[in-house]
């Protein structure tokens, strides 16, 4: 950061200046026009029914922005949503199991392509923290591809219980089968990678039939990226009296990433384990399916790493060292019941894994026909 950059007293006002700053077109929910909105996407909707439904959801989330004052137009307002609700269920989680969680943290995210978590502090000991906006809308879309792959056994007539068919005989047809899954989980990568906007993907227009699993994965996965930061500060590891190197966002920005040690990763990661399986357990999700949104989030994380070539940073071991670590913890912790969810839920691995093999070239070819064709100098 440099000395004459301009200096926030208020998170919120930073984070709003540093999410314009990094967008610089943004629209302001509260002032959004829902109907007009609406009306410039209604053909690349084929359900009107579904249309309809997106459009009431919307009209409420406006009405809900307007009436909580809550400082929303700093970030895109689903991100908001979804940290506020994560970040209360940690802190509830925490304070039953009697860990202290210091007050004035503020989650936010930041149209960023990072998957470590950016930070800074306010003079009133207000901390912010910051996740990447895109990373939130991968594992959405992701968890929705995934599930396309599992059958439905069984489902009641209210659709409140469904049973998912977990045979890898039936998931290994599906892989052959079900072609849009594999168009879809392309169609991804491309508009993650290469446009660095995800909100393009068509899975958004698509009512999910298969919610019960996609919501487990994806629900699972947001939890506990937020309970990662929680645990490093429960932890001590941004305590200001340490001293750690700081890598900075630009020269501009008073967010930094904290070079530290593996060892501070692996126990933030073991922590947030736990504080995600205690509160996934109470609200009924079950060990497996708990576990399994977690085998989710690391397999997605190693996508990514694979696609940018990293195995690991300075900051962060690679998801698979991490997921690593948190099996050995899982198995240490419970030894009769770990090992037969680890062997279940690994399909979902799997399938990741599958969809990569299967789909690389064709996303490899995209890549360079993109860069080929695109004379950057023109650009600039
Ligand atoms: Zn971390």
């Amino acid at each position: 950061m440099s000395d004459n950059i301009e200096c926030f007293d208020n998170p919120y006002e930073y984070l709003e200046w540093e999410y314009c700053r990094q967008k610089n077109k943004k629209v302001d929910f509260k002032k959004a026009n829902i109907d007009t909105l609406f009306n410039l996407i209604k053909d690349k909707y084929d359900n009107v029914e579904f249309y309809e439904k997106d459009k009431n959801l919307f009209k409420k989330l406006k009405e809900i922005a307007i009436n909580l004052n809550t400082p929303i137009s700093e970030q895109d307002s689903a991100g908001y949503f979804i940290l506020n609700r994560h970040s209360e269920n940690i802190i509830k989680v925490a304070n039953e199991n009697n860990i202290f969680i210091p007050n004035g943290i503020i989650l936010g995210t930041l149209p960023l392509n990072y998957l470590d978590a950016f930070t800074c502090v306010f003079p009133q000991d207000q901390r912010l923290i910051v996740l990447s906006e895109g990373l939130f809308l991968f594992l959405y879309s992701m968890g929705r591809v995934v599930s396309s792959f599992f059958s439905k056994i069984n489902e009641d007539e209210n659709k409140s219980y469904v049973t998912f068919d977990f045979n890898k005989d039936s998931i290994n047809e599906n892989l052959k089968t079900n072609k849009k899954g594999h168009n879809l989980f392309l169609e991804i990568l491309i508009l993650y990678f290469l446009y660095d906007d995800l909100s393009f993907s068509k899975i958004y227009y698509e009512e999910d039939v298969n919610i019960n699993l996609s919501s487990v994965l994806w629900d699972t996965a947001e939890l506990f990226i937020v309970a990662h930061e929680y645990s490093h500060i429960i932890l001590g590891h941004l305590s200001a009296e340490k001293n750690f190197s700081k890598r900075f966002l630009d020269d501009n920005s008073m967010l930094y990433q904290v070079v530290r040690n593996w060892i501070e990763e692996f126990s933030a990661d073991t922590l947030a384990f736990q504080l995600t399986m205690a509160k996934n357990q109470k609200s009924g999700y079950g060990l497996f399916s708990c576990y399994l949104g977690i085998e989710f989030l690391f397999a997605c994380l190693d996508i990514i790493e694979k696609i940018y070539n990293v195995e690991f940073s300075e900051t962060h071991p690679s998801a698979q060292m991490r997921i690593e670590n948190l099996r050995q913890y899982f198995k240490s912790a419970l030894p009769n019941k770990s090992q037969t969810i680890i062997d279940g839920t690994g399909v979902v691995r799997e399938i990741m894994t599958t969809l990569w093999n299967i789909n690389k070239d064709n996303f490899n070819y995209t890549v360079k026909y993109c860069f080929e064709n695109i004379n950057f100098k023109d650009i600039n």
